[in-house]
């Protein structure tokens, strides 16, 4: 099997503030009417929530979403108490009670723009692993570690790569420097700047992002390496050197967050340079059925697989579906089929474009999925040779690390690329070119809000803190490599099978009550 050394390949994070003048955080610093313009904050706070530039008479406004609130007021340096004219207020932000939701709470939010703007893991008290939903990876804790089994080594030293073809068929050996990648975003769904800057990222990172069913804009050439090629039911798009390009196709049958709905992008959306690359007709919906009406037998699934391998013997076969009650058969036909990659897509996942209704009550969760799959390809005698990839409410660097404890060996991540990019978790993605961060939008106007570059750097600084977090966790139990976690549910605790002294020991699941 191929590793690599990480070192050689990860990039450096870049700060990159985000694009908008007053980015939100988890406090508020106010500066009252009372202020003489001492300049005494700016000299004071390390953390740059202070500055007054040379030249000028007064500091500029606070920028709060620095500042580490309650946790400064023991530091000789608190700005609140050395005020000399006390001009000065840390308080919580209001704003934080209508920010996010029951999944993606505020402080995780704000945690993940800490970690697109620095790269780092964030310093102020924020809960940006867990989120107050009552389920699912909110309620699954990794066990406290034996301190005897702490392992001193480098972060360069552990190795989170992540092998896709371990079939021995002769196609590429392809390795990720990272247990994930990009899951599908079409152009049309999100604005091109945003596909194109996370496969810019995926290319700096090397790991990869997915077309979606979007068909192939030109400006992913370049980074085509990096690029999986999806063909879902609408074929939007798919041509024979679409898939040539690729150096993984994906068979998209169904998403987890709307399993037996198909796919659809509303008319508004579809733009003459949306239409141009879809071939289809500018302002018109565009519906992918369910499910795909040539496929159904694991002969006919084969079939399909073939025809890719046919076109482009070098691209490996990813299959992805949602996670239905016989998850494990399908798991195992797919293998049978030729597939490299079994992606299984659980519920909860989607962006604001899938109805709630669909997100939370139809495919199983994958925390249920990914063990009974993990177990069944072993009895099968097959796990080692297929990459069993798991999305679906990944948020997060902790739950994709519980999701290859119970046994994938990578995850599929969507949302929190958009959280990189200042999504607030609003919800309207679908709803014509609305969205205000200019994400979700194939409006040209709201388009010029964001660009290739921040795009790629943002999310680059993202995985680069994720990683941090693998590595604090890997050494903790002396593991050296992220595949030595794959299958370690015996490392999980659920807080549910905990008596009361024993879940008093580990950190609660936020109990955020929130407006929306
Ligand atoms: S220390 Fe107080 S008075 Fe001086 S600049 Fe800051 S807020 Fe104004
Ligand atoms: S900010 Fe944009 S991408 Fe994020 S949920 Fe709202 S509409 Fe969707």
């Amino acid at each position: 099997m191929n590793t690599i050394k990480t070192k050689n390949i990860l990039p450096e994070s870049v700060n990159t503030p985000s694009r908008f003048r007053n980015p939100i955080g988890k406090y508020l610093v106010k500066r009252n009417s009372r202020c003489a313009a001492c300049g005494l904050c700016a000299e004071l706070c390390p953390y740059g929530v202070h500055i007054k530039p040379e030249g000028y008479s007064r500091p500029l406004p606070p920028r709060s979403h620095l500042c580490i609130g309650t946790a400064c007021a023991g530091n000789d340096f608190y700005c609140v108490k050395r005020c000399p004219n006390q001009a000065l207020s840390v308080n919580l932000n209001p704003t934080l009670q209508a920010l996010g939701d029951y999944r993606w709470t505020p402080e995780m939010l704000i945690g993940h723009w800490h970690m697109a703007e620095t790269g780092e893991l964030p310093r102020v008290d924020l809960e940006y692993s867990l989120g107050s939903s009552g389920g699912g990876f909110d309620k699954m804790r990794f066990r406290i570690p034996d301190a005897a089994d702490y392992l001193d080594i480098n972060d360069e030293d552990i190795d989170t790569s992540l092998n896709l073809n371990r079939r021995g068929d002769g196609r590429p050996q392809k390795v990720l420097s990272l247990p994930c990648y990009g899951g599908g975003m079409s152009f049309g769904s999100t604005a091109l700047p945003v596909i194109v800057g996370r496969a810019r990222a995926a290319t700096r990172l090397n790991t990869m992002t997915c077309t979606g069913e979007g068909g192939y804009p030109p400006e992913f050439l370049p980074y085509a390496e990096h690029v999986v090629t999806q063909v879902a039911t609408g074929l939007f798009g798919v041509r024979e050197e679409t898939i040539q390009n690729a150096p993984v196709v994906e068979f998209k049958y169904a998403q987890g967050a709307k399993p037996g709905l198909g796919g659809h992008l509303l008319g508004d959306k579809v733009t003459p340079e949306v239409a141009a690359i879809r071939e289809t007709v500018v302002g018109s919906s565009l519906f992918s059925p369910f499910p795909f009406h040539s496929v159904y037998s694991v002969e006919d699934h084969k079939k399909h697989v073939d025809w890719i391998k046919e076109i482009n013997p070098r691209a490996l076969v990813s299959i992805k579906v949602s996670t239905p009650s016989d998850a494990d058969m399908v798991a195992v036909g797919s293998y049978y089929a030729g597939a490299h990659i079994i992606h299984f897509d659980g519920s909860y996942g989607g962006t604001g474009a899938a109805p709630d209704i669909a997100k939370k009550n139809i495919a199983m969760p994958i925390e249920y999925a990914i063990p009974r799959i993990h177990r069944f390809l072993k009895e099968e005698g097959i796990r080692d040779q297929v990459c069993l990839m798991a999305s679906g409410g990944i948020r997060n660097a902790m739950d994709a690390a519980k999701a290859i404890a119970l046994g994938a060996d990578g995850v599929v991540i969507g949302t929190a690329d958009l959280v990189a990019l200042d999504c607030i978790r609003c919800g309207k993605c679908e709803s014509g070119r609305g969205c205000a961060r200019g994400i979700a939008s194939t409006d040209p106007e709201l388009g010029y809000m964001i660009n290739e570059e921040y795009a790629e750097q943002r999310i680059v600084n993202m995985y680069l803190a994720w990683r941090k977090q693998w590595c604090q966790l890997l050494r903790q139990y002396g593991l050296r490599s992220m595949k030595e976690l794959v299958g370690r549910s015996d490392l999980l605790v659920n807080m549910d099978y905990l008596d009361e002294a024993e879940r008093s020991k580990y950190p609660e699941a936020p109990k955020n009550k929130l407006v929306i």
